[in-house]
């Protein structure tokens, strides 16, 4: 149930490759590593079990995000579908300063991130049980987030639409892609752009260890977004803007 040694190396040396000294926060991964088998052991949680792809596909592709914005300081950011934490969870146990919101719409998932986050003491957090369409149209949260983080959610038009309402005029939207994220960014071009969006700039790198390519597509918000958006859910999916 622990992470191996040659397990516990490779997760260290793939983040010093990415500039994230982990030591000192180790221990942290030991323990959500370890809650994360059990979790998977009694319901569905992630469908990555192995030793290896826990660390390469969750770990250390959570922290690669922090090559498209350093996330330092006490900002406020919020992580749209995280599902079991990811990229959150890694984030916060690097950036502690962050006051970093986790929201999904499975409970079960959200319910093993808030006890993840009170075992390993990770605060300020707060944990929600919802859907990005009623945050984006709640007061308390809409243009309300300096960062949105979100990875394996939707299209980059979908996207647009659950993240840019949630950004302060001035933040920043980190969406984590795969390869060969130009077709999608073509046809969300015009919706970012509604949204209130500007695309800053597109990151590709390769993933320390795994070698498998990744973009970050970083999104500025540019102006407000228009009342009307986040649609409810449902329509946002099903009829994306374009
Ligand atoms: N970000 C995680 C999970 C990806 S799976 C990872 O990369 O491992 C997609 C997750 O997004 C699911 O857990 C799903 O419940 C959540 N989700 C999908 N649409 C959502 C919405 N509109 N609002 C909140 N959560 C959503």
């Amino acid at each position: 149930m622990q992470m191996s040694e040659p397990g516990v190396r490779l997760l260290y040396e793939a983040a010093r490759e990415l500039g994230l000294e982990l030591g000192p926060v180790l221990p942290s991964f030991q323990l959500l590593y370890r809650r994360l088998l059990e979790a998977n052991r009694a319901t569905n949680l992630t469908a990555i079990r192995d030793e290896k792809g826990i660390i390469l596909k969750h770990f250390v592709d959570s922290l690669s995000c922090l090559k498209g914005d350093g996330l330092e300081g006490s900002l406020r950011a919020i992580d749209v579908g995280t599902g079991a934490g990811f990229p959150g969870l890694p984030i916060k146990i690097v950036r502690p300063a962050l006051h970093l919101t986790f929201l999904d719409a499975t409970q079960k998932k959200i319910a093993f991130v808030e006890a993840v986050c009170q075992e390993l003491g990770l605060a300020p957090v707060r944990c929600i049980w919802g859907r990005a369409e009623e945050l984006g149209q709640h007061p308390d949260h809409r243009e309300a987030y300096d960062r949105v983080l979100s990875r394996a959610v939707g299209s980059l038009s979908v996207l647009s639409e659950l993240c840019l309402p949630l950004l302060k005029p001035g933040g920043v939207m980190i969406a984590q892609k795969g390869p060969g994220v130009e077709a999608e960014l073509e046809h969300a071009q015009a919706a970012i752009g509604l949204l209130g969006g500007r695309v800053r700039e597109v990151i590709t790198f390769e993933l320390p260890a795994l070698r498998e390519h990744r973009s970050l597509v970083i999104i500025e918000k540019v102006g407000p977004t228009p009342s009307k958006y986040p649609r409810r859910p449902g329509l946002v999916q099903k009829n994306p803007l374009s």
